[in-house]
């Protein structure tokens, strides 16, 4: 038997021994999804007792947490768009970052009530397109992904969020499974260049997949294509949005350049300051 304030110092004590940067975060968040139950309640009964069973449950998660797996693949969620998502190891976790690709898609569909027919490249675990399918109650949405795992699980987060009834999971690379013209596309495509991979932090490279994130030797590989292709898969009018990582607004904006059939290019920083957003679009 084990109080709550005693545990969550001894956990904390623990993970920032094995090397968290965040080990009181990452205690009361492993202690609340253990217990199913919230922060409020934890800070309010301190003194409620665990059981042997339940420390034991607990410390099983403690040791993973430890070996540097993600707190998320722990607990088997994360918040996305203030909605939770089931993620496991099929899928990379996502990012808060990545919000304000859906910010930015909401920016120019978010008041219309039409219908407008949205792409997601690269689902994963379906953060994007399902924050915007609940957002979008006219929206129909293709899911793609080239890892079935992946697909497995974004079809089960629509599911929980109730809008799987407006989306399609496809399986196969970038556009390949889907057919006809798009309103949107939208990805958050892997852009890690290849020699930038191995200085990702260990947490990353030892548990999320390599195949989400890799992406050529400078990591435009997937834009690349995502671009090229997206001029015949857009409607005229239509526009596309993509993530970048650190360094690709030029070689993005270039790619756009070179198409010639896009206007508007334009990027935007998300709250960390880095420039993570490219929009375009396809001329009439
Ligand atoms: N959209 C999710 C998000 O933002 O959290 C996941 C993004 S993750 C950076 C990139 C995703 O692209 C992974 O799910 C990966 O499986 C998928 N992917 C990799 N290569 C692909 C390809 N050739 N065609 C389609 N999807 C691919
Ligand atoms: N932002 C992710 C990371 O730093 C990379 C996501 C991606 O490749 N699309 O791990």
């Amino acid at each position: 038997m084990m109080d709550i304030r005693t545990l969550l110092h001894r956990t904390t004590r623990e993970l920032a021994a094995g090397g968290s940067p965040s080990p009181r975060l990452d205690a009361e968040v492993l202690l609340m999804n253990f217990l199913k139950t919230d922060r409020l309640q934890l800070c309010v009964h301190p003194e409620k007792e665990l059981t042997n069973e339940e420390c034991e449950g607990l410390s099983l998660w403690i040791d993973r947490r430890r070996r540097g797996e993600p707190v998320a693949y722990i607990t088997g969620g994360k918040e996305f768009w203030s909605l939770l998502f089931e993620v496991n190891r099929d899928v990379l976790i996502p990012r808060p970052e990545t919000e304000c690709l859906v910010e930015e898609v909401l920016r120019y569909y978010g008041r219309g009530a039409g219908h407008p027919r949205i792409i997601d490249i690269g689902t994963g675990s379906g953060a994007i397109g399902v924050a915007l399918a609940a957002e979008l109650p006219g929206a129909d949405i293709v899911a793609t992904d080239i890892s079935p795992g992946a697909l497995a699980v974004a079809r089960r987060n629509a599911d929980r969020h109730g809008v799987a009834g407006r989306m399609a999971f496809l399986e196969g690379h970038l556009f390949a499974a889907s057919v006809g013209e798009f309103d949107v596309i939208v990805s958050n495509p892997p852009y890690i260049p290849d020699d930038v991979y191995p200085l990702l932090p260990e947490g990353i490279r030892a548990f999320e997949p390599r195949e989400a994130l890799l992406a050529g030797p400078d990591g435009t590989a997937f834009h690349r294509e995502i671009i090229r292709e997206g001029a015949d898969r857009l409607k005229p009018d239509g526009r596309i949005f993509l993530e970048i990582g650190e360094g690709q607004k030029g070689l993005v904006e270039s790619l756009f350049e070179e198409e010639g059939c896009y206007a508007d290019i334009c990027f935007r920083n998300d709250y960390g300051g880095m420039e993570r957003v490219a929009t375009a679009r396809k001329k009439t």
